[in-house]
């Protein structure tokens, strides 16, 4: 056994510090499957000191070393690039404190999602951000990815939502970012949101505080199914131009609808529909009836084939079951999912998606579209096999061309899921050289010696001289057959 995985045993326990190969295989990837590499070691810290010994174990022996929340990320960001020491917040779980008077919680980075606000919701209190994975999720790593979720549309991003954070920096020092009064101090250059999003490469988060927010008095829930996808987007532009500000807008395409309807989270959603919307409106009691009126008028208007509206919670948890497991329900089309993510302007959503089936249509592949419609932010899906070689090099192809069409249309190529070692290479279409020796040097600044979670989100000067055609990302999966799959010590 080498000096470093006696290191982590000794002082992890092999119940916590894992180092056999077999051990691995369940940290090969998170949810961008196409990304598969084995880390060296794995360690489930459980306290900020814990993590502080791991990262200064890694540090001596000069190996790499990465933070892993749930390992639902979409973009590959706790996946080793190469043979690292992935330190597992699983194990820290627990929320510290809750003030409910000042609104506001500390929680350990490993936290998931929805337990928070399960937590909380005795006191009429929530924790506004809802990925989709929320029941899964940390809230480590919303922090590191900035998640947004259905709600963000009216309540903003994690960004909008952290106050502080005790992190563990890349050279084993302690820092804390913020507060309960805030993310800082006067005149103090604002640090925790420089690493909020910084998908585990500035450091590890080992306790968040975050804003509470208080239930709204009522809620309503309204589901309009539509013969077209440019009827279900023209809803939403038209929503938003009378000042109305939903919760949440969310929109199904017909593959999607079928999908859903024929698995476990069927919704009852109208199978003839070539789109739905989900509308979900909160606040006082007093104005909703009306909002959802002017909501169902403006359905009409779009020529709606269905309205439907929530009568009871349980009601309200129907129409949201569908939504909330589209990506589930995606596993029904084909074994392997590659879900993108993009932004483009509201009113730039119908002629987007047409363009979008057009690349799924030349490459010959399944793919579906379900959306946070209020924020532009896009999430067309490509269902594959991956084992099939041929299939896997188009469903790559198209990707890189639907995130090229909405960086023309004027958006970006994440809305929430990041950057990771997906899209790399694709930095380049939105930023140019000295963008990225900027950022480049805001990364320097953070992990001098560059072992936490490296060649992510930045490309390397050389990669940014490729060509644009084949991103190396692209070109390196190509290459590799079968997957690639780095091997353990
Ligand atoms: C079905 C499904 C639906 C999804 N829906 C949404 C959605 O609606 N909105 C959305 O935004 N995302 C969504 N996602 C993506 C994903 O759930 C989010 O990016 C989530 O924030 C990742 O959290 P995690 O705990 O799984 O982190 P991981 O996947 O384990 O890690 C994500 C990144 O965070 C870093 N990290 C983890 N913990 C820490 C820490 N303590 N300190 C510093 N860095 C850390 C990792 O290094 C990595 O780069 C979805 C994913 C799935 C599979």
């Amino acid at each position: 056994m080498d000096r470093f995985s006696s290191a982590l045993l000794e002082r992890f326990g092999a119940e916590r510090a894992l180092v056999a190969r077999d051990q691995m295989l369940a940290y090969e990837c998170d949810g961008f499957t196409i990304h598969k590499s084995l880390p060296r070691a794995v360690v489930l810290p459980e306290t900020t000191d814990e993590v502080q010994a791991a990262v200064r174990i890694a540090l001596a022996h000069e190996v790499p070393f990465l933070p892993r929340g749930a390992g639902t990320c979409l973009s590959g960001g706790p996946t080793p690039t190469r043979p690292s020491l992935v330190i597992e917040t699983a194990r820290m779980k627990r929320v510290l404190e809750v003030d409910e008077r000042g609104l506001w919680a500390v929680v350990q980075p490993g936290v998931v999602n929805l337990a928070l606000t399960r937590h909380v919701e005795g006191r009429r209190l929530n924790y506004a951000p809802d990925p989709s994975s929320q029941t899964v999720c940390t809230i480590g790593g919303n922090l590191a990815e900035n998640a947004g979720g259905p709600h963000c549309f009216k309540y903003g991003m994690t960004s909008d939502h952290v106050l502080g954070a005790l992190v563990v920096l890349p050279d084993g020092e302690l820092a804390r970012l913020g507060g309960p009064a805030g993310p800082r101090a006067p005149h103090e250059p604002d640090l925790l949101g420089v690493f909020t999003g910084s998908e585990g490469t500035f450091g590890i988060a080992t306790e968040i505080t975050v804003r509470l927010s208080r239930d709204t008095e009522g809620l309503r829930t309204l589901l309009g199914a539509f013969a077209s996808m440019e009827a279900a987007c023209g809803v939403v532009t038209d929503i938003v131009a009378r000042g109305l500000v939903p919760a949440a807008l969310e929109i199904l395409d017909a593959a999607t609808i079928r999908a859903v309807e024929a698995s476990v989270y069927r919704a009852g959603y109208p199978q003839d529909a070539a789109a739905v919307l989900l509308v979900e409106l909160d606040g006082v009691e007093l104005a909703l009836d009306d909002d959802a009126a002017e909501v169902e008028s403006i359905f009409r208007g779009h020529g709606a084939i269905s309205i439907e509206q929530a009568r009871d919670p349980e009601h309200r948890k129907r129409l949201w079951k569908g939504r909330k497991g589209a990506f589930g329900a995606m596993g029904r089309l084909r074994p392997d999912l590659y879900v993108l993510d993009g932004v483009v302007p509201r009113t730039r959503l119908v002629e987007t998606l047409r363009e979008i089936t057009a690349i799924g249509r030349r490459h010959r592949l399944t793919l579906t579209n379900v959306f946070h419609a209020g924020d532009g932010n896009l999430h067309p899906n490509i269902a594959f096999d991956a084992r099939d070689h041929d299939e896997r090099a188009r469903v790559l192809a198209a990707g890189h061309e639907i995130l090229a069409l909405c960086v023309a249309m004027g958006g970006s190529i994440s809305g929430e899921h990041g950057i990771g070692s997906e899209k790399i290479d694709h930095f380049r279409l939105m930023f140019g050289e000295d963008d990225l020796d900027v950022m480049q040097r805001v990364k320097r600044a953070f992990d001098p010696r560059g072992l936490c979670n490296p060649d992510k989100v930045l490309p390397s000067r050389t990669a940014c001289a490729e060509s644009s055609r084949w991103p190396a990302m692209v070109a390196r999966v190509l290459d590799a057959e079968p997957p690639a799959a780095e091997s353990g010590p």
